[in-house]
Formats: C-alpha cells, sequence, structure tokens
C-alpha cells in the first residue's frame, strides 16, 4: 500500500517532523569555507520513483553543492565508457580511513580502495578526461539530461573557495601519479574534479538523474548507459562503501545502498522503488548529514523499504 502517493506524502511528513530535532546539529564543512556560509537549518528530503514522479518534502527543491555526490554518476559514466578494465585502476573495497586519507593509497601502490573515496573519483575524472577531454562537461550534460533541468552547473565561489584549499586532493593525485594511475596532469585533474564537485543540484534533480541505478543501468530517455550487471555493481560498491567509514553504521541502522556528500547531501538507492535523496548541511564526524541519515533511517523503519 506504501505505493500509493497519499501514504508516500504522510511518510515524508511523519519523518520530517520525526527528525526536526536533529535539523542544524552537527558542522559545517568548514574545509571548503564557502560551504561553512549555508544556513544550516535547511531540510529536504525526495523520492524519485522508478517511472519518474518526485514526491518531496522542506526544501527539497533548493539547490546545494553536490560535493561527493557526483562520484556516483561520475565513475558510473566512466565505467559505462571504461568496462571491466576500470577495476585495473580503483577497487570496489571499503576503506575504514576517512575519505581524503592518504595511509591506504601508498600501501595499496596508488590503487585506491574504491570508486568514492577522494582518490578513487580522481580516478573516474582521469578516465573521463582521457576520453572526452573533460569530466566536468560530459558529467553536467548528463545530470541535465536525466533531471530534464538544463540549468544545472557549477557554482563557481564553491569550486574557487575549494580550489584555494585543495592540498589534500592535490596530494592524493600526485600519489596517484606516481604510480602511473593518472594519465592527464594533475592540475587539470584536479580542476574537474573540483569543479564536479561544485555543482549545485537540488534533491528533487538528484534523485530523479539518479534513476539509471533502479533501472538495471537504463538512462531516463530509455537508453542504456551500463549492463544491468554493472549497475548491481555500483549499488553494491555504495552499499559498502558510499558512507565511508560509516558505511557499516548506515548498513545496520538503514540498509540500503547510499552515498553522502559533504554539502549535506545524501542518496539512497531502494531496489525496484526508486531513488530518495535527502539534504541538510550539519555533518557528523565521518562528513555524513546528521538530520540526513537519520531521516533516511525514519523512512525506511517506515515503509519498510530495505535491500534486507
Ligand atoms: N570536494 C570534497 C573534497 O574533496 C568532497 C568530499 C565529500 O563530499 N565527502 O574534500
Amino acid at each position: 500500500h506504501l505505493d500509493a502517493a497519499a501514504d508516500l506524502e504522510q511518510v515524508l511528513y511523519d519523518v520530517h517532523r520525526e527528525i526536526q530535532p536533529l535539523i542544524g546539529q552537527g558542522q559545517l564543512a568548514d574545509y571548503i569555507p564557502a560551504l561553512s556560509a549555508v544556513d544550516p537549518q535547511q531540510f529536504g528530503l525526495a523520492l524519485a520513483t522508478t517511472s519518474g514522479e518526485v514526491h518531496g518534502i522542506g526544501d527539497y527543491q533548493l539547490p546545494f553543492s553536490i560535493q561527493s555526490l557526483s562520484k556516483v554518476y561520475a565513475f558510473a559514466l566512466a565505467l559505462a565508457a571504461d568496462g571491466e578494465t576500470i577495476w585495473e585502476r580503483v577497487g570496489h573495497e571499503a576503506s575504514t580511513h576517512p575519505f581524503n586519507s592518504l595511509l591506504q593509497l601508498e600501501h595499496d601502490h596508488g590503487i585506491p580502495r574504491n570508486p568514492f573515496l577522494n582518490a578513487g573519483a580522481l580516478v573516474s575524472v582521469d578516465r573521463l578526461m582521457s576520453r572526452h577531454g573533460s569530466a566536468v562537461q560530459p558529467l553536467r550534460e548528463f545530470l541535465r539530461a536525466e533531471s530534464g533541468n538544463h540549468n544545472i552547473d557549477v557554482e563557481k565561489s564553491v569550486a574557487e573557495s575549494e580550489r584555494a584549499h585543495c592540498d589534500r586532493n592535490a596530494s592524493l593525485a600526485h600519489l596517484m601519479a606516481s604510480y602511473g594511475n593518472l594519465d592527464n596532469p594533475v592540475p587539470n585533474v584536479l580542476d574537474n574534479y573540483i569543479e564536479q564537485c561544485a555543482l549545485t543540484m537540488s534533491c528533487h534533480d538528484l534523485a530523479l538523474a539518479a534513476r539509471f541505478l533502479v533501472r538495471g543501468g537504463v538512462r531516463a530517455d530509455g537508453t542504456r548507459l551500463l549492463s544491468t550487471d554493472n549497475a548491481k555493481r555500483i549499488n553494491a560498491t555504495m552499499l559498502v562503501c558510499g558512507m565511508y567509514d560509516q558505511a557499516g553504521a548506515f548498513a545496520f541502522r538503514v540498509g540500503l545502498p547510499a552515498k553522502s556528500g559533504v554539502g549535506g547531501g545524501v542518496l539512497a538507492v531502494v531496489p525496484n522503488r526508486g531513488v530518495l535523496c535527502v539534504w541538510s548541511p550539519g555533518l557528523d564526524r565521518s562528513g555524513n548529514s546528521v538530520a540526513g541519515v537519520a531521516a533516511l533511517e525514519a523512512f525506511s523503519l517506515a515503509t519498510g523499504w530495505s535491500v534486507f
């Protein structure tokens, strides 16, 4: 009965009310100064169904900085272009280290543990640049096409802000380059990475644009981006790696493949049903939205929707 739109609207309303006390809790991502200037009291939650209906509550139509949510779409495009050989450059194993850690990268000879760590996302960017000369442009075109919103763009002030504070990501990129795991010049790879993180989108559009993950790799226009198997593999990688060192806790609390970003967004995939996107800027110590994770937990408990 939860497929009925009226019930879904009720669940969204109840979830919003339940997690209200958590909105504004946590910290803003102040290592990118532009992100610490946002109003922490914002919260939005949207569900885009497999067929493309959108249900939402709160600020679900307000654009925010997608940050690491970009890693899901960029990796999907890189996997679509490269096929299986991409797994020679990036793994699909969880990491117990923070998303921007250098520790494991040297131990693993410049092969990032998974595509959702910063190092792994730099690989996706590098692969897309080798194919298209740019990563952010094909990504932006894809996001526009899948969401139907042709205004999606890079927020230049956020990109500038990250560019001025990118020593750690530069270190990751140079370390990978030293192992021969980047083909393009480090400054160009970094620039594309920073710009893709600075794309600005709403929960509404992010959820719509991720529907290929619940459509067995099929895009909004009916063409195929990925094989069913590869779509499954991205979902599996999100489940294991998408919430960084909190992936286990998130699987326990919510039980859905998901990906977070330090702008406060979290994407979660509900197989056969749709994609959830939640946003609230306050982050926990792993860089995951406090109110966002709580809302996904409340939603999954109210609906019984999970992969388990
Ligand atoms: N642009 C951010 C960074 O590189 C993305 C991190 C994130 O969202 N987890 O640090």
